[in-house]
């Protein structure tokens, strides 16, 4: 099936390759998929862990790879020196706003700290209306479960609003993932839940 309101996905995902290989074997099979959907593929631009492995995949497959890396990062993250195209910006925060400007949809695989981060970032500001950008974590050999399941709990304990719960979207294939993301629309609902501010303790 073809995405037609995919042009480009941010990918995010650690810049370690992870304990079980099913992390490899998922990131070489989404670099693949992006690539024979004719979807651009933006990514960190670096050439560790599975940033590396989704990049050779989608390459490998003959599709258009954007990285956009800062410069420190150039060092310490050994950049792709195969890229189509490489962009170098001068803060983490430039990095991520660049790469979800150059998207239509964030996809998740599994990593760190720093993945999180830029999932978060991109799911809150979807949240806040600053951009619209859904977000799909592929939940590899059941990684993402305790995500999941916490975001479920945050719709139940009223942090996060129900309307906006399908904006991090979950699936354990990649497929139905861009499937998922290509026909999602945003819910246009208010962040706030209640206005009113708590009573005195
Ligand atoms: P990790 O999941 O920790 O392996 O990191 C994945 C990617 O996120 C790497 O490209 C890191 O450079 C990046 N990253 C790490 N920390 C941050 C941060 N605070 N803000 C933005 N990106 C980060």
């Amino acid at each position: 099936m073809s995405s037609p309101t995919l042009r480009a996905v941010a990918v995010y995902c650690g810049s370690s390759p992870g304990r079980d290989p099913a992390y490899r074997d998922a990131a070489e099979r989404l670099g693949t998929l992006v690539a024979r959907r004719g979807i651009r593929l933006v990514y960190g631009g670096g050439h560790v862990g599975l940033m590396g492995v989704v990049a050779d995949a989608a390459l490998a497959a003959g599709g258009d790879v954007l990285g956009v890396i800062t410069e420190a990062l150039a060092e310490r993250e050994v950049q792709h020196r195969g890229l189509p195209a490489l962009e170098v910006v001068p803060t983490m925060h430039g990095r991520k706003a660049r790469m979800v400007a150059a998207a239509d949809a964030v996809v998740v695989l599994p990593g760190g700290m720093g993945t999180l981060d830029e999932l978060f970032e991109a799911a809150t500001w979807t949240q806040l209306g600053i951009h619209q950008v859904p977000c799909g974590v592929l939940d590899v050999a059941g990684y993402y479960a305790p995500l999941r399941a916490w975001l479920d709990r945050a719709v139940a304990e009223r942090f996060v609003p129900a309307h906006h719960r399908d904006v991090v979207q979950f699936a354990d294939d990649p497929e139905a993932l861009l499937d998922a993301l290509a026909a999602w629309t945003p819910s246009g609902g208010d962040k706030w839940l209640d206005r009113t501010p708590p009573p005195p303790r």
